[in-house]
């Protein structure tokens, strides 16, 4: 099965509920750090053996020598990166989102596929469980390829589960990573920005219909707003992780909260016992 766990907002802790989860769950486990412009899990989950991988997505070539300038190409691209200007045909490769289409549809065979660095993915072992990150190349404005590469290579059912450690946000990203989960888990704060993020990022998901739980961070601080939503939207809240200074430090220091303050495990087992109950309860019924 796959778990996302994803948050309205940067911040949260999101991250570290993440690395918490991977370290108690059963392996074999995959753990991936979808938030490819800001990988930090690797962070938390120090894995070794690491072999960095270039990624790529397929864009035009173009023989302009070849062109005649029929202009199928550019009334089939959505994304404006192929265009003729008068009798010269421009490629935008930094626009394109490599369907494909142009290459397929051109008379001519003028177009060939090229290719534009994406960025890297990155796998390694994490206490005898596999990780994957992504990491965007700087200068790369979309995301989502890189994501949906990684996303497409996961050894689902054959390995055990997979957690992801999606994005920020409730943008194209984020619902990329929560597409293929089959939970979601919503981190979030008690706190009016808390909420704010929080009802973004249940209005942006739960038109996905996957089971979808909360859990509170830094319960404590702030007001009840938060519980009062989950109550009047039937969000079941999954855990509560108290506002603890401990937690804190466990947490700039690089440390996995749950390993490092032990009461923390009976809150995250909680946890992943009912991010299972969901799944399991939607494929039984
Ligand atoms: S479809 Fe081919 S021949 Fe037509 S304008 Fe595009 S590249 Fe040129
Ligand atoms: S591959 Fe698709 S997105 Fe890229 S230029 Fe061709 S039609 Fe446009």
């Amino acid at each position: 099965m796959i778990y996302a766990i994803a948050s309205g907002k940067g911040g949260t802790g999101k991250t570290t509920v993440t690395a918490s989860l991977a370290s108690i769950w059963e392996t074999p486990l995959t753990a991936v750090d979808l938030d490819v412009e800001e990988p930090n899990l690797h962070l938390f989950l120090k894995p070794e053996e690491m072999i960095t991988g270039k990624a790529h997505i397929e864009v035009p070539d173009a023989d302009e020598d070849k062109c005649t300038g029929c202009r199928a190409c550019s009334e089939l691209c959505q994304f404006k990166a192929i265009t003729v200007m008068g009798d010269t045909l421009l490629t935008f490769p930094e626009m394109c989102h490599g369907c494909g289409g142009c290459i397929a549809i051109c008379p001519e065979k003028a177009l060939t596929p090229g290719k534009r660095e994406l960025g890297e993915i990155v796998t390694g072992k994490s206490h005898g469980n596999e990780f994957i990150m992504g990491r965007l190349r700087i200068g790369e404005a979309m995301s989502p390829p890189l994501m949906k590469q990684i996303l497409n290579d996961l050894p689902i059912n054959s390995q055990g589960d997979v957690l992801i450690d999606a994005p920020p946000g409730v943008s194209c990203p984020a619902i990329t990573a929560v597409m293929r989960a089959d939970c979601i888990v919503l981190v979030t704060e008690p706190t009016p920005f808390g909420l704010h993020d929080f009802r973004l990022a249940w209005e942006a998901f739960s038109p996905i219909g996957k089971p979808m739980g909360a859990v509170i961070n830094r319960a404590g601080v702030g007001n009840n707003d938060v519980y009062d939503f989950c109550r009047e939207k039937d969000i079941p809240i999954w855990a509560e992780i108290p506002f603890d200074r401990s937690v804190a430090e466990a947490y700039s220091n690089g440390y996995v909260p749950v390993k490092a303050i032990p009461t923390l495990k009976p809150t995250f087992e909680s946890l992943k016992n009912s991010m299972q109950k969901a799944v399991n309860e939607v494929s039984h019924a």
